[in-house]
């Protein structure tokens, strides 16, 4: 029996090992990795030592680009020749599309968006957000196969060691139903992304105007970290493409560093692995300030300012 690992992100196979190591505890067999596309091929060497005892890679010319149909051809012989119980992947827009096609194919229970993970006497319990974020539902896998799309952030990445065995693989695409005519990236931004960086500088509705932000990029780019935005300011205001929080992105950096942020609910469910959170706020009443572990009172346009030149100022020696 196996576990599968599957990431459309190179990065997030660390913490998908940790759940990985979840169900090996609780289930045994081998933990095996996933990678399709021969454009990941050569990124095998950084995830060869995170503890896989297998990693698969199939890099037919086909699975190049994103195809659904091919990649679900990878999944499905990787299952088969496997004996694959447990399907593992990053919660994806990608992902979702691929996790639905495969678990109606092996009859397997799935559930997406996963905030919380745990085994329970051999029962597979999982939480996600549902109605957008306005509630968590509390989901058990009923059968003995599972696929689980995990949110980035839910499992600290976790490498432990040891030299997996690489398998190559090709796989005949020629009777694959859909064919993949043009592709063009979207445009990423630049700088060091949210669920990956060790500090977080986030910023809500008491920055005024978007020309604003520039403070946060600044202190962020001084202390090495990544900026973010409540919902509000992404979703209402266009101000940046994602946010913070239960419906956007979670993030479990050293140090987040909330400024003008009031702490409702959907936004602290998303920074609650943070190490450390310091809260800016004018309202002494704010919710964060119960969330947070050190707190200013204050003026942003103030605070933030004062902190960039004091930081500046150290760096500079
Ligand atoms: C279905 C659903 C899903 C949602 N998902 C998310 C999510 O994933 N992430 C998310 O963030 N939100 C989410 N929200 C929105 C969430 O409910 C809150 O509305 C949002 O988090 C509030 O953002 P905010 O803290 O920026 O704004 P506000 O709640 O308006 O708070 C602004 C804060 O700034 C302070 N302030 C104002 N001026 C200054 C100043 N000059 N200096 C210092 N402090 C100042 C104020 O005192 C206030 O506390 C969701 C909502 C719904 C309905």
């Amino acid at each position: 029996m196996s576990i599968l690992i599957y990431s459309d992100k190179i990065n997030l196979y660390g913490e998908l090992i940790s759940a990985g190591k979840l169900f090996k505890e609780g289930f045994g067999g081998e933990i095996i990795g996933l990678v399709i596309g021969a454009n990941n091929a050569d990124q095998v060497n950084n995830i060869a030592d995170l503890g896989f005892s297998k990693i698969l890679v199939y890099s037919s010319e086909g699975l190049n680009n994103y195809n659904p149909v091919a990649y679900l051809k990878a999944l499905q012989e990787a299952i088969g020749e496997f004996n694959v119980k447990y399907v593992l992947m990053n919660s994806s827009y990608k992902n979702k599309i691929l996790s639905g096609l495969i678990a109606s194919k092996i009859n397997a229970g799935l559930i997406v968006d996963v905030s919380k993970l745990e085994l329970d006497n051999g029962k597979i319990i999982a939480e996600r957000p549902v109605y957008s974020g306005k509630a968590l539902a509390k989901e058990e896998v009923k059968g003995d196969k599972a696929v689980l799309l995990i949110k980035p952030g839910v499992f600290k990445a976790r490498g432990e060691g040891g030299t997996a065995e690489v398998i190559q693989r090709t796989i005949d695409l020629s009777d694959i139903t859909l064919e993949l005519t043009e592709f063009v990236p979207k445009a990423v931004e630049e700088g060091i992304k949210l669920d990956e960086a060790d500090v977080v500088i986030g910023g809500g509705r008491g920055i005024r105007k978007k020309e604003d932000l520039e403070m946060l990029k600044e202190l962020a780019s001084i202390l090495g970290g990544a900026w973010g935005v409540t919902r509000p300011l992404a979703a209402d205001y266009g101000w940046a493409s994602e946010w913070i929080g239960i419906s956007g992105v979670s993030i479990r950096p050293k140090l987040y560093i909330a400024a003008g942020i009031s702490g409702q609910p959907q936004h602290t469910s998303g920074i609650r692995e943070s190490k450390i959170i310091v809260a800016i706020n004018k309202d002494s009443e704010a919710p964060i300030f119960k969330f947070a572990d050190y707190g200013v009172i204050g003026d942003l346009y103030q605070v933030l300012p004062k902190l960039i030149e004091k930081l500046k100022k150290i760096k500079e020696g």
